[in-house]
């Protein structure tokens, strides 16, 4: 079964072809500046193409990566008919969907009742859609939502201490995001642990650009520290993470500025990059801390201590830990930064073999006195999009 993924932004798009029998990606690309001019990236066949081509629509996008699809040099099929299904990651599924879904009328209805809770990428998500509802009509479609994991969490993890009625009228909770990556690299986990969940209780860290923890007690997500939006949690790239709610009107107040730029400057321009002022790049700080640049050693300090304190928060929520797990470009590539959370955490049963920990895709890097296993896991969400679509439309064929 070849399955379409496909990751719509508000003015970009990526796309991966996935072969379902070796689960290997057999083209891949990205659509840039739809609505405005348009370019593209298309790599396949181990050879990689870039260019501009006007793209007025998502469903510009869509023609312009079909095209390269069937393309002679650059293609990967002969017809259309050869895509099977189409995956589609959408941001925020609210309360509504706690797992994949075939995309119908309903479906569409409830990703729109969402938009409130995800602004941006919604309505993105759902141009996707209905853009390859428009050039490709009849290819099922299904939808695999960023939030759906975390369903699972109790009350206790998820209402805010606010008055419960914000809960009741506007669904004012945490929600928690890349729930597609915590998912597979804690069923990762699971496996490398025996391949029991029941009884397991895992840490997932995924540090990237942007940056979340999840609690995984027997393979269910117990808690996460990304909120009712993206903003909470630890520091990120651009993003503030945690911090008290009064700086939002104390900055404004000062500035003059709306409650909408504040939270733009919360969501953009802080994180590491805010600390540092060099950049939100983690290989950038790394360079400048290097080089001597005090700021950017702080953004670094900042963030591992903020990682390692939410460590600390979830064995104490889970009542202990079988594994960390580290994921995503800083978790995957920074040995450091790996050897900085985890430094000082003897205490809880947490140690890593430094060896391994600077042996580039070593996956199991724990200490030989840790009571906790420690893995470095790559994330997969792009696999995880295109394995729950085939086995949902093989369902449908059953
Ligand atoms: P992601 O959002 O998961 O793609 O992660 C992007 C972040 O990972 C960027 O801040 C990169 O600088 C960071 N990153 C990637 N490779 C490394 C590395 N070898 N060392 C430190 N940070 C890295």
């Amino acid at each position: 079964m070849n399955i379409l993924v496909i990751n719509a932004g508000s003015s970009s798009l990526k796309y991966q072809l996935f072969d379902m029998t070796t689960q290997e990606v057999r083209a891949k690309g990205l659509c840039e500046r739809i609505g405005i001019d348009g370019k593209f990236k298309h790599e396949a066949n181990g050879k990689k193409v870039t260019g501009d081509t006007p793209m007025a629509t998502h469903a510009d996008a869509i023609r312009h990566l079909t095209k390269m699809l069937l393309d002679e040099e650059y293609g990967v099929i002969k017809s259309m008919s050869e895509i099977d299904a189409v995956g589609h990651r959408v941001l925020h599924g609210g309360q509504k969907f706690s797992e994949s879904v075939l995309v119908d009328e309903k479906v569409i209805a409830a990703i729109e009742e969402c938009i409130p809770l995800g602004p941006l990428h919604n309505p993105a998500n759902l141009m996707g859609i209905h853009a390859c509802e428009e050039v490709m009509p009849g290819v099922p479609q299904v939808a695999v939502f960023d939030t759906a994991f975390h369903q699972s969490m109790p009350k206790s993890s998820y209402v805010y201490a606010i008055p419960y009625e914000y809960y009741e009228k506007y669904g004012v909770r945490r929600y928690g995001f890349h729930g597609t990556s915590h998912r597979y690299v804690s069923a990762k986990a699971i496996e490398l642990l025996g391949g029991k969940a029941e009884g397991t209780k895992i840490i997932t860290c995924h540090l990237g650009n942007g940056s979340s923890l999840a609690a995984v007690k027997d393979g269910k997500c117990f808690d996460t520290s990304m909120g009712l939006t993206p903003l909470e949690g630890v520091p990120m790239g651009t993003r503030s993470g945690s911090m008290d709610p009064a700086i939002v009107e104390f900055i404004a107040n000062h500035d003059n500025l709306t409650p909408s730029e504040t939270l733009t400057m919360l969501n953009k321009k802080s994180g590491v990059l805010g600390i540092s002022g060099v950049s939100s790049d983690f290989r950038d700080l790394d360079e400048a801390a290097a080089a001597g640049n005090d700021r950017a050693q702080l953004a670094l300090d900042i963030f591992a201590y903020n990682v390692k304190k939410y460590i600390g928060s979830y064995v104490a929520a889970l009542g202990g830990a079988d594994a960390i797990v580290f994921t995503a470009g800083v978790g995957e590539n920074s040995a450091e930064m790996r050897a900085k959370i985890t430094e000082g955490l003897e205490y809880l049963g947490i140690e890593i073999d430094q060896e391994k920990n600077a042996v580039r895709g070593t996956v199991d890097i724990t200490g030989a006195g840790s009571k906790v296993k420690v893995f470095v896991i790559p994330t997969n969400e792009e696999l995880v999009i295109a394995s729950d679509t085939e086995e949902i439309v093989s369902a449908l064929n059953k």
